[in-house]
């Protein structure tokens, strides 16, 4: 079974470990000594690194790791210069791992980021956050809604491994938008309880988020109410709400 650990850096991100014990591959490594330090600890090896897309924060650890351990990098083209360009739908065995993941092309967030998905697990970088999404800096929202309807027709039990712990922030500005959602209020509460303990709030399961996240629920009745009253028009349900929900959270 692959095994799946956060190791924190920098202010809120999560570098994901896959490892078996002995081999690890890093997804996202922004800052370089936490991880190792991490690493040491376990008598961890670092077998490869996997990269979403090619912020700072994602890629900033990259020449000290390469540096201490010359393990091949998959990723977009730009940014992390990957040694293993990856390109939508491409299946990659990770290295020194008996396990496989798939590549999803998610454009938005930036014009290049990818989400990598295998054994159940979804690690989707800057895209998708619990109970939100990230900013489409480079891309408009109808590319980034497109990217988010990819990743929900995942399974429901898909685990989501988001790049941030921005979970409490986002449940504040979801519980805006569906103050009456019981699922989100459950969240809400096991999610401050969580953070209370200095735990993550990750993964979770793709099946929760559908129920809690409103970025994801912008074809429902409810968010699209909700986004038409915000913005005084009415709003189509779909790419229309998305938009519109993604500019009332960027306005708080
Ligand atoms: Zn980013
Ligand atoms: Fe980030």
């Amino acid at each position: 079974m692959m095994i799946v650990e956060a190791i924190p850096i920098l202010a809120d991100n999560y570098v994901w470990a896959l490892h078996d014990g002995r081999s690890a591959v890093l997804v996202d490594p922004g800052d370089a000594p936490p991880i190792l330090a991490w690493l040491e600890a376990r008598g961890i090896v670092p077998s490869g690194i996997l990269v979403t897309h090619h912020h700072w924060d994602h890629v900033g650890g990259l020449p000290a790791l390469l540096d201490r351990f010359p393990v091949p990098v998959f990723g977009p083209t730009r940014g992390a210069a990957p040694s293993r360009p990856v390109a939508d739908g491409d299946i990659l065995d990770l290295p020194g791992l008996p396990w496989q993941v798939r590549v999803i092309d998610t454009p938005g967030h930036t014009r290049d980021h990818v989400c990598f998905v295998g054994e159940g697990h979804l690690f989707c970088g800057d895209t998708l956050f619990s109970c939100g999404c990230g900013r489409a800096f480079e891309g408009d929202p109808p590319t980034l809604y497109a990217s988010l309807s990819r990743l929900m027709e995942l399974p429901g039990e898909t685990q989501v491994h988001c790049a941030h712990e921005y979970t409490l922030a986002n449940l504040d500005f979801a519980l805006d938008v569906e103050p009456d959602n019981p699922a989100l209020q459950a969240r809400d509460r096991e999610a401050r309880a969580l953070r209370r303990t200095g735990q993550p709030t990750l993964p979770v399961s793709l099946a929760r988020e559908r129920e809690t996240n409103p970025f994801l629920r912008c074809h429902l009745e409810s968010v699209r109410v909700a986004a038409s009253q915000h913005t005084g028009r009415a709003l189509a349900p779909g790419a229309q709400t998305f938009a519109a929900v993604r500019a009332w959270k960027d306005e708080e």
